[in-house]
C-alpha cells in the first residue's frame, strides 16, 4: 500500500520542532509493507490543509495526517479537510460526553469551552479512538475509497493510536497480516573505523549478489552500516537479512559492536560482567561523559566503581599520580600522559581496569603538533598499559563525544583480547 503523510504546524516549518512523527510512522509503515511515497508539511493555514490533502488524494487515495486536533484556533484540520470532501461539522455527543467525563476525573473541573470543538467531527467520519489523549483522531472516506486519517500532533498520541488502531485498520485493507508483503531492515554497528575504510572492506562483496541494499550511517558514534530488504513475505525478508548480516559482518568482526540501536557503553558494561571485571575512569576533556556513559547502562554497578575528572593538570598529579615530568616533557595531550592517568585510576582505585582521556576539544587550544581533536586514550589492563592518539572532527560537544564512544571501543577491544587470549 502507498500512501502520503501531511505533517500540519507552523513550528515544524518554522525549524522549532523536529517532524519525529513522520520518521515514526515511516519506520513503523515499512515494517508491515506500506510504503509512504511522499511526505509534506504544511503551515497551520485551513487553505495549505486542504492543497497538501487534496493532491495526495489525488496521487495515492490514501493520506495520513498529523497535527492540528487540538482544542485552539489554530487547529483547523478537521473543519478544512471536512470542506475538501464537500461534509459539514456536526458534535458527537459521544466524544463531548467522553471529554467531560475525562475533565471531571482528571481535574474535577467542567470541560473548558475551548474543548468543546474536539467533539465536532465532520459528517460520515469514523472516530479513531485516541488512548493516549483527548483529541480523537478521525478517518475520513469518499465514495471512490480514498481515504484520510487524520491523528493528532502530540508524539506520545501519535505513537500510541498508530499502534493501537490505524495500523491495524490498514493492514486490514490490504487484507490481513500474513499476506503482507514488507520492508525489513538491520542495522549492524561499527567504531572506531572510517566510512571509505568500512567501503574497503566490503569491496569483495558484490552489491548484487547480497541481496539487501547497504546504506552507510556515519555519525559521532561510528559508522552503522543499514541492510534493506523490500517486498518480501516476513519470513523470507529475515532470512535475506540474516545471510546478508553474516557476509558483511566476517570482514569488519573486529569492529563491529552490536546490531539496531544497541549502546556501546551497555556492551563494555556487559563484557565487563561476563569477565567479572571493574573499571575506573580518569576524564580530562571529556569532564565525565565517560562515566555518564558507563553508569547509564542498567547494572553498571557490578562493574563501574567511580572516576577522576582531571581537568586541570595540578588534579591529573595530585589524584592519579601522573609526574610532574611528565606533563612537561610529554604535555597533558600525550599518550605519555594518558597511559599515567589510566594506570594511576586503576592502582588508586583499586579495580581491574583503568581508562582515561585527555585531548582538546577546541575551539581554541590547538596547535600545529596538536591540533584541536587530538585525543589520547590510554588503558590498564591489570596493569598492561597501552595508549593510543586519536583525531577527532566536530564541534566541541562533538570531540567529546566521540573521544567517549573512542574509549570504550579501546575498552571493549582490550577485553576482547584479553578474553581470547585466555582461551
Ligand atoms: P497539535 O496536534 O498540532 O496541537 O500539536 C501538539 C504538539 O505536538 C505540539 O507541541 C507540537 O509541537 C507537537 N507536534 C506536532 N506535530 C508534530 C510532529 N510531526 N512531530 C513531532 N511533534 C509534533
Ligand atoms: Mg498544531
Amino acid at each position: 500500500m502507498d500512501v502520503e503523510l501531511v505533517s500540519i504546524g507552523d513550528e515544524l516549518l518554522l525549524g522549532f520542532t523536529i517532524d519525529t512523527n513522520a520518521a515514526h510512522f515511516a519506520r513503523q509503515a515499512a515494517a508491515v509493507g506500506i510504503r509512504v511515497v511522499r511526505r509534506a508539511t504544511v503551515g497551520d493555514g485551513a487553505a495549505e490543509i486542504a492543497a497538501a490533502v487534496q493532491a495526495g488524494l489525488e496521487r495515492t487515495g490514501a493520506v495520513i495526517t498529523s497535527g492540528g486536533l487540538g482544542p485552539t484556533a489554530d487547529d483547523l484540520t478537521k473543519a478544512s479537510i471536512a470542506a475538501l470532501f464537500g461534509r459539514g461539522m456536526t458534535l458527537d455527543e459521544g466524544i463531548l460526553e467522553a471529554l467531560r467525563a475525562r475533565w471531571q476525573a482528571r481535574w474535577s473541573r467542567e470541560l473548558p469551552e475551548a474543548n468543546r470543538a474536539q467533539a465536532m467531527i465532520p459528517e460520515g467520519a469514523t472516530i479513531l479512538a485516541n488512548g493516549h489523549g483527548s483529541a480523537p483522531g478521525i478517518w475520513l472516506e469518499d465514495g471512490q475509497g480514498r481515504w484520510v486519517a487524520m491523528l493528532p500532533g502530540v508524539p506520545r498520541e501519535f505513537r500510541g493510536m498508530l499502534a493501537d488502531v490505524l495500523l491495524p485498520r490498514m493492514i486490514e485493507r490490504m487484507g490481513g497480516a500474513g499476506a503482507t508483503r514488507v520492508i525489513r531492515s538491520r542495522t549492524l554497528r561499527t567504531t572506531g573505523i572510517a566510512e571509505s575504510a568500512v567501503a574497503d572492506a566490503l569491496a569483495g562483496i558484490a552489491r548484487k549478489t547480497l541481496g539487501a541494499s547497504l546504506a552507510y550511517l556515519p555519525g559521532w558514534e561510528g559508522v552503522d552500516l543499514r541492510l534493506t530488504v523490500r517486498d518480501l513475505v516476513p519470513a523470507e525478508a529475515d532470512a535475506r537479512l540474516d545471510a546478508a548480516a553474516a557476509r558483511i559482518r566476517a570482514p569488519l568482526a573486529e569492529w563491529i559492536y552490536g546490531e539496531g540501536d544497541e549502546d556501546l557503553a551497555a556492551v563494555v558494561v556487559q563484557a565487563l560482567r561476563a569477565s567479572g571485571r571493574t573499571v575506573a575512569v580518569a576524564e580530562s576533556c571529556t569532564g565525565g561523559m565517560l562515566g555518564m556513559r558507563l553508569t547509564a547502562v542498567s547494572g553498571a554497578s557490578h562493574a563501574v566503581m567511580g572516576g577522576v575528572i582531571a581537568y586541570d593538570n595540578a588534579v591529573k598529579v595530585r589524584e592519579l599520580g601522573v609526574h610532574e615530568a611528565t606533563l612537561a616533557a610529554h604535555g597533558a595531550v600525550s599518550v605519555e600522559t594518558a597511559r599515567e592517568m589510566a594506570a594511576g585510576v586503576r592502582t588508586r582505585f583499586g579495580v581491574d581496569v583503568g581508562v582515561s582521556i585527555t585531548g582538546i576539544a577546541g575551539p581554541g587550544g590547538g596547535t600545529p603538533e596538536k591540533p584541536v581533536g587530538t585525543v589520547c586514550l590510554g588503558l590498564d589492563l591489570g596493569g598492561a598499559v597501552s595508549a593510543q592518539r586519536i583525531v577527532s572532527i566536530g564541534d566541541r560537544q562533538e570531540i567529546r563525544q566521540r573521544s567517549a564512544q573512542a574509549a570504550l571501543a579501546k575498552l571493549l577491544r582490550g577485553l576482547r583480547s584479553a578474553d581470547s587470549a585466555v582461551r
